[in-house]
């Protein structure tokens, strides 16, 4: 299978200092990829050098065999902390809208095409019943939905989301968690950051981030006690408690929580 993106020995930088090492990984084509890591072990750096926003300091990143600029058009995004405005209103329709801008321009008319996109979107993320409400009004889950939804509207080849399941409800959670993984049979490459060992073990690929790739390969291969304490420090790993899974005792880490469990 094809790999869509591949970093090679790169590095990235923010405010002058290393976020993230060398670091080399891949991403096979059509399937789902988890991002895990500790808090600030450059997950969400590596998802901005992939889609462009963050220059590299060294290394090569292909992105569907482009750089990343260029194959920005081909890649929609949801990053951490997505907003609106709240000063401009603007209706759940509107902003799922957006992701057709790329393509429309503000100006051009909408076709037919792009309305079925639109509405495609609002019915998969379940918030057709929302359409005319304002996006500032809504609670966060639904809200997550609508940028979901938005990036869904795009035309694209890789989805790419940071931390999409942190701190929703069951509902949006799940909603969200059945577009990743119907994705794939879409010929969508898929690509998320998480908190959650049980989310990346169902993944098809993880990447393994502690300041840089620790490992990079199926779930089996990369979620090893051994590459887990590496990554989360062996502190993490309660020896007595283990069943060999590699659990980490989230109680270190009180980002370690499914959401549907907070
Ligand atoms: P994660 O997403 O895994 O929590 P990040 O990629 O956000 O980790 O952070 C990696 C490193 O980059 C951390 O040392 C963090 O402090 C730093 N960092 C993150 N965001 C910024 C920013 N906007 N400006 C400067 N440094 C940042
Ligand atoms: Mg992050």
């Amino acid at each position: 299978m094809r790999d869509v993106i591949v970093g090679d020995e790169i590095v990235v930088t923010r405010d002058g200092k290393v976020a993230l090492d060398r670091s080399s990984f891949r991403l096979p084509e059509a399937s789902i990829t988890a991002v895990i890591g500790p808090n600030g072990s450059g997950k969400s750096t590596l998802l901005h050098a992939v889609t462009g926003l963050l220059p590299l300091e060294s290394g090569t990143l292909r992105v569907l065999g482009q750089s990343p600029a260029v194959a920005r058009k081909d890649v929609a995004y949801v990053l951490q902390h997505m907003n609106v405005n709240p000063g401009v209103p603007m209706t759940v329709r509107e902003v799922v809208s957006m992701g057709r801008y790329p393509r429309l321009g503000l100006l051009s008319p909408v076709r037919n095409r792009d309305r079925q996109q639109i509405q495609e979107s609002l019915e998969l993320l379940r918030i057709d019943d929302l359409a005319d409400r304002q996006v500032s009004k809504l609670s966060g889950g639904q809200r997550q939905r609508v940028f979901v939804a938005q990036a869904l509207a795009q035309d694209h080849s890789i989805l790419l989301m940071d931390e999409p399941l942190t701190g929703l409800d069951i509902h949006s959670a799940h909603t969200i968690d059945d577009i990743i993984h119907e994705e794939p049979a879409r010929g969508c490459s898929v690509v998320f950051t998480t908190h959650d060992l049980e989310e990346a073990r169902a993944a098809d690929h993880v990447i393994l981030v502690s300041g840089h790739v620790v490992a990079d390969g199926s779930p089996e291969e990369v979620l090893t006690p051994d590459n887990l304490a590496k990554a989360y420090g062996l502190g993490l790993l309660h020896p007595e408690n283990s069943d060999g899974s590699g659990m980490i005792d989230d109680a270190h880490d009180p980002h370690f929580a499914h959401p549907n469990e907070s």
